[in-house]
């Protein structure tokens, strides 16, 4: 449902993403591991779509469409949902009124907010004087009312406490089941894949996929020897 090739992105005149190409299918998560500043987030800014990326080569599918140049609001409308790593505070805006643009039915935005435990948020503004698990559950909760068909989750336990990294996991794992939904997910810590499976796994370093295997293996070898044994993994010099 989503195929990337030979995708090459820059920012002024760096290049953040070098010749990247990957591919989820339908009802499949891939989750993406590596150290920071390697263009994780870059990465999925880009397939959302975000103008501070240049796509200097390469192109995106989403089902069979290019969607390389489309605006946000399109690819957003085609069914892509993302969850920022650092969602911006917007004054003025309730989290309420938000969620009301994103979902018709009143009785399930308050059924998700109570299961992500936002209900006593959701009079404030968006992101406003909330702590960053907060943000985080928030995030959760608008991505879920726009019912994407595929789910761009930049490191989405980062700031949650374990508690509510359960309320979190268990939420968005039943999401994916309900609807088969397909997802791409970015974790340091792992802690999201005792909650939703992950069917492949990959490491980006430097821009570049290094790596790939099932998720739990990636992230066991990465915790026992850092990320240089990714560049030498098996996948890799196949590939090449
Ligand atoms: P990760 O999510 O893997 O930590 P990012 O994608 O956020 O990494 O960033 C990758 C690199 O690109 C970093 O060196 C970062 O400083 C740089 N970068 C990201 N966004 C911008 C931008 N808008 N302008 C300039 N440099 C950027
Ligand atoms: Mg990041």
């Amino acid at each position: 449902m989503l195929k990337i090739e030979n995708l090459t992105v820059k920012s002024g005149d760096s290049v953040i993403l070098n010749d990247i190409s990957l591919f989820i299918k339908e009802n499949e998560r891939l989750i993406i591991f590596g150290p920071n500043g390697s263009g994780k987030s870059t990465l999925i800014k880009t397939i959302i779509g975000i103008s501070d990326y240049k796509v200097v080569k390469g192109k995106i599918f989403f089902y069979d469409k290019e969607i390389t140049s489309l605006p946000i609001s399109e690819r957003a409308k085609m069914g892509i949902g993302i969850m920022f790593q650092h969602p911006p505070k917007i004054y003025g805006i309730k989290i309420l009124q938000l969620a009301k643009c994103l979902s018709e039915d009143e009785k399930e935005i308050f059924q998700l907010a109570e299961k992500l435990k936002v209900d006593e948020f959701l009079r404030r503004d968006l992101n406003v004087n909330l702590s960053g698990g907060e943000i985080k559950r928030v995030e959760l909760f608008q991505v879920l009312l726009q019912k994407p068909k595929l789910l761009l989750l930049d490191e989405p336990e980062s700031g949650v406490d374990i508690e509510n990294i359960s309320i979190m996991g268990n939420v968005l794992n039943e999401y994916i089941k309900e609807k088969k939904c397909s997802a791409l997910i970015i974790t340091h810590t792992g802690y999201i894949l005792d909650y939703v499976k992950g069917e492949r796994g990959c490491v980006m370093i430097d821009g570049k996929i290094t790596c790939q295997n099932k998720p739990k293996k990636v992230f066991d070898m990465i915790k026992l020897y850092g990320y240089a044994k990714c560049e030498e993994c098996e996948w890799k010099q196949k590939k090449n």
